[in-house]
């Protein structure tokens, strides 16, 4: 099934219970802080269930038709499929929506190509997964994740010492019916406004953290769970003219806190077994499917980080002058490197197991280093090439209601080629992608989204064929030999 805008909606209206700082917030798609990027959802939900973006937005299986991201790829036809779908929810943001709901679909869809795994291992419950990944399906629903403890529960010593229980997840009873769990889990984006997340482990595990392991797949309405939202920055960012894209694209980021929350066994995919907690992201598809996601967001942002860093210069008549050029010819660049990071993800895919394949691994942990490393320094270059620009703006659009403040705006901040208003829009929009509260969120979450940068070095690492590298430069060496110079020098 395809929901509707207005299904997607009325979805979130489920009870739970969200805090903003001591606000309880009961009616999510009503609220401030969060009504604009759940329209922008709902939105998206309508585009997606349109007749005409069927064929691009969604596929048919075991008799229904279902949301592109929950097909798991067969064929490089396949691959190209869900990178298209991708493509469109990820230009409708503008890579601005880092877990929209393609995002973590791609998670349980990718371990759903390999529910062996689970079979394999003690404490796996493959039987679970496969039915929680159809029922996702079927409902058409938004799903998100949390998958790393809290910062600083980390440190189990800390804890010991002090004599208090660590704050992170864990079961801490369980009966014939399910699990009981008590803690915390960092950071669920999206949570405001999606139906269901999973908890997990995407950090690895020592041994004696068996109880950590817990990885289920539940509602945001089980009682006893509540999401601690941090500030919003949509309630707070004024009229969507001077921030577009805070207004549209804030889309929240909860931590999970859990009292005695019992868990059903058939929404439990792992339970005390710390290698497999983490294994059913790596060794299924699902890190590398719902990363390639991340990638095609990426090169949609840079799409758009390179017209709005182009229009700046326009509007400062400094796109002709050489070394702004230079500036720009790099921007493009990045852009064009990841539009091929991309392609090449798909045209350089891995056969994944006997039913399925996969893109290209080592491309999409690439892409996701370049940008953990070098994506707030790009936005950096925008900043300057907007010079000081938007702190020549008056703090408010609103003087235009009054005759001669307005009079004055439009003498003198026009430009030969723009007028005042269109000037300052221009000038809003880039500092709202630069330099705005959501721009500093958004800078974040491009550094950890996927965990820190010492876990992504990791995955290039661990992937990279070094035999075959080293295989070059042994097999040139093998080809010339040491220079003989004649018998040893004899020592006295
Ligand atoms: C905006 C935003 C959105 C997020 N959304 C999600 C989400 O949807 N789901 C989810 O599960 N998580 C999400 N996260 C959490 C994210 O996974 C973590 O922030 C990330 O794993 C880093 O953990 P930490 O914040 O606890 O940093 P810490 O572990 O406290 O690390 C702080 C710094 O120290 C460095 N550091 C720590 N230990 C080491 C080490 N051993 N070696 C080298 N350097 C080290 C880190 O690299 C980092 O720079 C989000 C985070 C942000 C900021």
């Amino acid at each position: 099934m395809l929901r509707s805008g207005q299904q997607y909606l009325d979805s979130l209206r489920d009870g739970r219970v969200l805090y903003i700082g001591d606000e309880r917030v009961d009616d999510i798609p009503g609220h401030p802080a969060f009504d604009k990027v759940a329209a922008t959802y709902a939105r998206l939900y309508d585009l997606k269930a349109a007749p005409e973006n069927a064929e691009r937005l969604s596929y048919e299986e075991d008799g229904g038709r279902h949301s592109m991201y929950w097909m798991r790829p067969r064929s490089q036809a396949d691959l190209e499929r869900r990178t298209s779908a991708h493509r469109f929810i990820t230009e409708f943001s503008y890579g601005l929506l880092g877990r929209s709901p393609d995002a973590t679909a791609s998670n349980i869809t990718g371990m759903a190509m390999k529910p062996e795994v689970l079979a394999e291992a003690e404490g796996g419950f493959p039987d679970h997964l496969m039915a929680l990944w159809r029922r996702l399906r079927d409902e058409d629903l938004f799903l998100t994740y949390a998958i790393v403890p809290p910062p600083a529960a980390r440190n189990p010593e800390f804890y010991q010492t002090q004599g208090i229980p660590s704050p992170t997840l864990k079961v801490t009873s369980e009966d014939a019916d399910g699990v009981t769990l008590n803690g915390m889990k960092f950071l669920a984006t999206s949570a405001a406004v999606a139906n269901e997340v999973i908890v997990g482990n995407i950090l690895p595990l020592a041994p004696d953290q068996k109880a950590e392991s817990i990885t289920c797949v539940i509602p945001f309405n089980l009682p006893g769970m509540t999401l601690w939202s941090r500030k919003p920055i949509a309630r707070d960012s004024g009229p969507e003219f001077e921030a577009p894209l805070s207004w549209r694209f804030d889309e929240s980021d909860c931590v999970l806190l859990f009292e005695d929350v019992h868990v059903p066994w058939d929404k439990v995919i792992v339970h005390n077994n710390t290698a497999l907690s983490r294994d059913i992201f790596i060794k299924t598809a699902s890190h590398v499917l719902s990363n390639h996601q991340s990638i095609v967001r990426l090169h949609s942002k840079l799409r758009f980080v390179a017209g709005v860093a182009s229009l700046v210069t326009k509007a400062t008549n400094a796109n002709a002058i050489p070394a702004v050029r230079e500036t720009l010819a790099r921007i493009a660049s990045f852009e064009a490197t990841f539009g091929a990071l991309v392609d090449g993800q798909i045209y350089s895919h891995e056969r994944f197991s006997d039913d399925f394949v996969l893109y290209a691994r080592r491309y999409v942990y690439a892409g996701l280093l370049w940008s953990a490393e070098h994506h707030s320094e790009l936005l950096d270059t925008v900043r300057e090439l907007m010079g000081g620009g938007v702190f020549q703006f008056p703090a408010s659009i609103d003087i235009l209601r009054d005759t001669e403040l307005r009079r004055q705006f439009e003498t003198y901040w026009a430009t030969k080629d723009y007028a005042s208003a269109e000037r300052m829009k221009l000038f809003q929009l880039a500092w709202d992608l630069v330099g705005s509260p959501h721009s500093s969120r958004l800078q974040s979450y491009e550094k950890f989204f996927i965990g820190p940068v010492f876990s992504v070095l990791n995955y290039n690492f661990i992937n990279a064929p070094w035999d075959e590298l080293e295989g070059l430069a042994v097999d040139l060496m093998a080809d010339y030999d040491v220079p003989d110079f004649g018998p040893d020098i004899q020592q006295d």
